[in-house]
């Protein structure tokens, strides 16, 4: 099969890795042949280590069975972790965001990571995040609030709008972020200091 860079009449091998950098998100096809180039130049153990780094990354990191952030065992380390409150979960679109918010030290519970937010225009509906994942959650466990930390942008207001309205009669104390968080940024490039405020003043909905 010969894609587009074999076409240029780059040897196989090149244009191969060439096809393979420019699907990663923010890679266009220049940066792409940079990149191969670099590792041409390279010593060998610098290319085998970068891919030994993606084998072990696809080998060995998963989603954890319980708030599916990414671990290594399962459940991960936060869901295991008897010093954390494991009846408050703060919901999060992304592996990233529960990152920025550990960051802040701000948050003692534990998480749940939806994978996404409702987008419509872009195909995002509550089934292709973990929503519902979610919603048994709360039914299943002894839940005291779930904070709807989604991003402080439209989607994530009206994912949180969703959440909302299918964990209210479950009768858990729902909360949201504080605002004062920049609109229409994300999370994971919110101030520790800023993060950490909106988590402190929480309010409930
Ligand atoms: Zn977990």
């Amino acid at each position: 099969m010969t894609n587009g860079f074999e076409q240029q009449g780059l040897i196989e091998p090149v244009a191969r890795l060439m096809e393979e950098f420019s699907r990663l998100p923010g890679i266009g096809p220049k940066t792409a042949s940079r990149l191969v180039f670099f590792l041409l130049r390279a010593p060998d153990e610098q290319a085998h280590a970068l891919a030994e780094a993606l084998a072990n990354l696809k080998d060995n990191v998963r989603y954890c069975s319980r708030c599916f952030n990414i671990t290594v065992s399962d459940p991960c380390l936060i869901c295991s972790n008897e010093s954390r409150d494991q009846a408050r979960i703060c919901v999060v679109e992304e592996p990233l965001d529960v990152l920025a918010i550990e960051r802040t030290s701000a948050w003692r519970g534990v998480y749940h990571v939806l994978h996404g937010r409702i987008a419509p225009l872009e195909g995002m509906n509550r089934e292709d995040i973990r929503f519902d994942e979610l919603v048994d959650r709360v039914r299943s466990e002894q839940i005291d609030e779930v904070l709807l930390a989604t991003n402080p942008n439209l989607e994530g207001e009206a994912t949180s709008f969703h959440l909302h309205r299918a964990l209210a009669p479950l009768g858990v104390k729902v909360t949201r972020l504080a605002r004062g968080l920049p609109t229409g940024g994300d999370l994971e490039w919110a101030d520790p200091s800023t993060l950490g405020s909106a988590l402190d003043g929480r309010r409930e909905l």
